[in-house]
């Protein structure tokens, strides 16, 4: 039996169905036979000076770095590229402003966060958060998107784990959709969509996959794809990089956990992950709520998809959580 399901918060609607036979594609899995060091890798310690200068590092009391931010060695937008608008007819261009940078999560080739210890995945959410503080000093720039491509099917050739952030002269159009929905709701009922929703979701328990002091991990009820999670902060909280030190140790523990439940009821899929919080210039909203989106990919986007803006899911979000919660 198939349903359609509207996302409470953005007018996006899924074709959600109980579809026994769908197997998801994990062809592209992770390999699980890498070694610690891959000499040819240029992410792997010993390698530093292919990869030209590092941004930031979270260091060892020894110097060894844990966590390593470079730049994309092709990148699409560079801070030195000066800021220019213009209209071309009626179409409109901007220059290339902005960076786009490569967080190396760990020295280790062969690790997800399943892996690693907690304080280390601590070091990665900080890196972001220090990367986004200074970007944030450059006036140019209007948003820092952080994110994550792991395996082939989710635009990454790189096995070893890592992280990217693309700093922009504009805000995505995605959020600002979220930005923009959540404000015509706190129009109408004086309340965080967001906040409504885990309050709703922490009620129901059903598409609920983890709960910790500061943070749930959901089965979005309008999930665009199998398996897809949302990982929310429990108080209302507008700005990715404000989080606390105590909150930031949380949100590693339960990106931690995440992945492993992940891993663990996919085999090591591809998957992407991504940050979205207001944009940079913009103070505290009582209308919108930061939120990291992780999305499997095992199931192909399809002409009706890229038609209709509509997805189709195979798997009911309330099995997805229920398996994740007993993975
Ligand atoms: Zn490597
Ligand atoms: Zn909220
Ligand atoms: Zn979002």
């Amino acid at each position: 039996m198939s349903e359609l399901r509207k996302d409470p918060v953005i007018n996006r609607w899924v074709i959600t169905l109980d579809d026994k036979s769908f197997k998801p594609q994990t062809d592209s899995k992770i390999p699980s036979n890498l070694k610690v060091l891959d000499n040819t890798c240029a992410l792997c310690p010993g390698n530093e000076e292919k990869t030209g200068k590092t941004i930031f590092s979270v260091n060892e009391p020894d110097g060894i770095w844990k966590v390593r931010v470079i730049p994309n060695n092709h990148p699409y937008l560079t801070v030195e590229t000066q800021l220019k608008r213009k209209g071309v007819g009626i179409f409109d261009v901007i220059s290339g402003t902005g960076a786009n940078e490569i967080i190396v999560d760990t020295p280790l080739h062969n690790v997800d966060f399943d892996k690693m210890d907690t304080s280390m995945v601590v070091d990665v959410i900080k890196t972001y958060k220090d990367r986004i503080m200074d970007l944030k000093n450059d006036t140019r720039l209007e948003y820092v998107l952080i994110f994550k491509n792991r395996g082939i099917r989710a635009g990454s050739n790189s096995p070893h784990l890592h992280s990217q952030l693309m700093a922009l002269p504009v805000v995505p159009k995605k959020v600002t959709e979220e930005m923009e929905a959540s404000k015509e709701y706190f129009y109408f009922k004086k309340r965080c969509v967001y906040c409504d929703l885990l309050e709703n979701e922490l009620q129901m328990k059903e598409r609920v996959v983890k709960e910790t002091e500061h943070f749930v991990t959901i089965a979005p009820f309008a999930s665009q794809t199998p398996f897809e999670m949302w990982i929310v902060p429990k108080a209302h909280a507008s700005h990715f990089h404000k989080m606390s030190e105590s909150e930031a140790a949380d949100m590693a523990y339960i990106l931690k956990d995440s992945v492993t439940r992940l891993n663990k009821a996919l085999n090591y899929p591809s998957y992407n992950y991504m940050i979205h919080t207001t944009p940079l210039k913009q103070p505290d909203q009582d209308h919108y709520h930061w939120h990291l989106e992780i999305m499997p990919r095992v199931k192909s986007i399809a002409g009706f998809e890229w038609g209709s803006g509509f997805y189709i899911n195979p798997t009911l979000p309330e099995d997805a959580a229920d398996f994740m919660r007993r993975v």
